[in-house]
């Protein structure tokens, strides 16, 4: 792409590879993810990344197998060298023998393992009857056919940017962003459906191509602060969501709120959009809680805002000191610590003192063995990839809110995440032991 500076994109590029490959990449950006021939290129593996790197996420949107957080697969495979990418175990094997091929086609051969084509949709309740409400994360509008089979009451998530594509932002209209969301409005309503207005940091916005887009360089003017700091775009969007709400149920939320003078500009922008199309108030607005100082001051940011959304990805990054694009450190950044336990407890008390709701979206609320332990915190609101939505479902039926609550209470009193982590697991083991007792 460098060298054949401004002509071609990555979709034009690779388009020219024989396929089928795999790709293997130092990084891969979302944006460039987007753009590929996904029947061409048919798995990729990333020397960068995490499981909530957003081309990890994007990969489960596609279906697209595939491994991050290799640290140096891209600097010991040579380009054509035959791979088995193995996205289930995260295995990637180069040049792999006869019979290793012969075992990778057989089990590749065997169906996949799928969510029942028509999961428990509506209501989900505990055991002791407390209602817990599964939304899904959306990344593209394609994933909507997902929805009705994961049984999700709404989208919680819909990550707006990945409409651009890698498209710079003065690229994309108000009327194309406007039929996109009336679209996605139509599709899921009467369930209501969360758009989060462009998460981009400035690479992503300014497109120098000569530079790689890193997330791990600057990662300061993200989301909120980049489009109060070039508003033309944040206005072209939001004019574009007022339009839409008057096709159903949608609510805007703000990415990597970090000071209350945020929200208030943005309200701002929002109202003048309101005005001048005469739709005045009828959109709820919501903050995510992804920077550690809106958890902190989340008692001073409920007034101001209709409801907020926890985003763990960035939280645990951004409160550990954890690049998450980062492999090198990526065992440190863990959900169990007790930091991050407290800063979510922190936000449940502020909200619940303001009664406004909120919910968790990040990758943690699909994780079985911990959403228990969120709904112990009291969360009781979650939205998740949608086919981590049935297996969450069968925990949430199976649990007790109010042990929940006494073992969230417990493992606030834990120091270590190595503590929490065994204290949960052996209750994960007892309760197994409770529910099917030995003959
Ligand atoms: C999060 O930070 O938890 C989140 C859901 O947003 P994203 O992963 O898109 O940054
Ligand atoms: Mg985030």
């Amino acid at each position: 792409m460098n060298l054949r500076h401004g002509a071609r994109g990555p979709r034009e590029l690779l388009s020219q590879i024989d396929g089928p490959s795999i790709l293997i990449a130092d990084e891969l950006t979302a944006s460039v993810a987007a753009q590929l021939d996904w029947s061409r290129v048919q798995g990729f593996a990333t020397d960068a990344g995490s499981r909530t790197y957003h081309t990890a996420i994007l990969a489960r949107s596609l279906k697209v197998p595939a491994i991050v957080g290799l640290h140096d697969a891209s600097l010991r495979i040579a380009a054509g060298t035959p791979v088995i990418l193995d996205g289930a175990t995260g295995e990637l094997v180069a040049s792999p023998s006869p019979a290793q091929i012969d075992d990778a086609q057989r089990r590749a051969a065997r169906p996949r393992r799928r969510p029942a084509p028509h999961a428990e949709a509506g209501p989900v309740a505990t055991r002791d009857g407390v209602r817990i409400r599964l939304e899904a994360n959306i990344e593209l509008v394609e994933d909507l056919k997902f929805l009705s089979e994961s049984g999700a009451e709404g989208v919680g998530l819909y990550r707006s940017e990945f409409m651009l594509s890698g498209r710079p932002l003065d690229n994309v209209s108000e009327d194309e962003q406007y039929a996109m969301y009336r679209s996605l409005v139509e599709q899921v309503a009467p369930q209501p459906v969360t758009i989060r207005t462009f998460d981009l940091d400035e690479r992503q916005v300014t497109r120098d191509p000569s530079r790689p887009e890193r997330r791990r360089t600057r990662p300061g003017l993200r989301g909120l602060r980049l489009g109060l700091a070039n508003p033309a775009g944040l206005r072209t969007q939001l004019r574009a969501l007022v339009r839409a709400s008057a096709h159903g149920p949608l609510r805007i939320m703000f990415p990597f709120v970090s000071a209350v003078e945020e929200v208030r500009q943005a309200r701002g922008l929002l109202r003048e959009a309101e005005a001048d199309l005469q739709a005045p108030g009828r959109i709820a607005v919501g903050a995510m809680i992804e920077v550690p100082s809106a958890a902190v001051a989340a008692d001073l940011l409920a007034p101001e805002v209709d409801f907020f959304t926890i985003g763990t990805n960035d939280l645990i990054q951004y409160c550990l000191a954890v690049d998450r694009t980062d492999d090198r450190v990526s065992d440190l950044y863990e959900p169990l610590h007790p930091a991050v336990l407290r800063l979510i407890r922190l936000v449940r008390r502020a909200a619940g003192r303001h009664r406004i709701p909120v919910s968790l979206c990040g990758e943690m609320a699909s994780d079985p063995a911990l959403v228990g332990l969120l709904i112990g915190l009291g969360l009781t609101e979650f939205s998740m990839t949608p086919g981590a939505i049935p297996l969450v479902r069968q925990v949430v039926q199976d649990l007790d809110f109010a042990q929940a609550r006494m073992l969230a209470g417990h493992v606030l009193r834990l120091a270590t995440a190595a503590e929490i982590e065994q204290y949960l697991f052996d209750a994960l083991a007892a309760s197994a032991i409770q529910r099917s007792p030995l003959p």
